[in-house]
């Protein structure tokens, strides 16, 4: 079944435009590899996605219901959650772990919220992405790649329909990007659906089960993975010419 559609996506920034006429669909079920060369505008269509960006033309169907995103807070109230690549926007780092980790949960829940108890579920949620870390140090004292699973974290603490997650592995080691995946996968079965832009490929041929390619402002490839191969992805991303090129 289709959870999501964007169809005939548009967008500049001044006289450039990056997305010609974007068709996109996650079915439910899916975990799905957004990839495209450095510049395809990934990030851009995600940012539409998650209200961050207006776009020029096109829309967007949510189960069945068009949805006009303006703003991120439109995004997350249709349950979409939006783990950016630039990991220091989305983080203060003169909060704790913890604020920093339960900050959806303060804004949205109850005004009163003991140290302990907000202490107590971020530290939950550090387990679940595989960080042991004492939530009440500062964020600052964080390595990049702890911060991205603090990002990570931080996604998970409200019920989501929808994850985008935005080179997440970028920054971790082989171990930290294996635990990430089991935690997608828990996902998966529990019905969220998961975007996931990256640019390594055997990553994306381990962890998808569908990949969708940009090249040029326009789809170029979407496809099972299991009926892809690497070959055919990359000449998705580069084109033809370029891959004689290199070979
Ligand atoms: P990708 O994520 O695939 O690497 P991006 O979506 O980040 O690509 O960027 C695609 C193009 O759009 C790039 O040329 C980039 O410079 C441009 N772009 C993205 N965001 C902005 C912005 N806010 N203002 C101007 N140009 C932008
Ligand atoms: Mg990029
Ligand atoms: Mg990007």
């Amino acid at each position: 079944m289709t959870i999501l559609s964007l169809t005939s996506i548009q967008k500049s920034f001044g006289d450039q435009t990056v997305l010609k006429g974007v068709d996109f669909t996650v079915n439910s079920g899916e975990v799905h590899a957004l990839l495209g060369a450095n510049g395809a505008g990934k990030s851009t269509l995600m940012k539409i996605l998650s209200g961050d960006y207006e776009k020029d033309g096109g829309s967007i169907t949510l189960n069945q219901k068009e949805q006009y995103f303006k703003t991120p807070a439109d995004a997350k109230e249709a349950g979409i959650e939006m783990v950016v690549q630039e990991v220091d926007t989305a983080l203060v780092p003169s909060l704790s772990i913890a604020e920093n980790v339960t900050m959806n949960a303060f804004i949205t829940g109850p005004a009163f919220f003991s140290w302990r108890k907000r202490n107590k579920r971020a530290e939950e949620l550090l387990q679940r992405v595989g960080l042991k870390l004492d939530p009440s140090l500062p964020l600052s004292q964080c390595s990049l790649a702890e911060k991205q699973l603090v990002l990570i974290a931080k996604a998970l603490s409200r019920e989501i329909s929808f994850i985008i997650l935005d080179e997440p592995t970028a920054a971790l080691s082989t171990k930290e990007a294996d635990h990430l995946f089991s935690v997608l996968r828990d996902l998966q079965k529990q019905g969220v659906g998961i975007i996931y832009i990256s640019h390594r490929l055997p990553e994306v041929m381990e962890l998808s089960t569908k990949i969708t390619v940009l090249k040029d402002g326009f789809v170029t490839l979407h496809k099972d993975t299991s009926s892809c191969s690497s070959e055919e992805i990359v000449r998705a991303m580069l084109g033809n010419e370029l891959v004689e090129l290199l070979n």
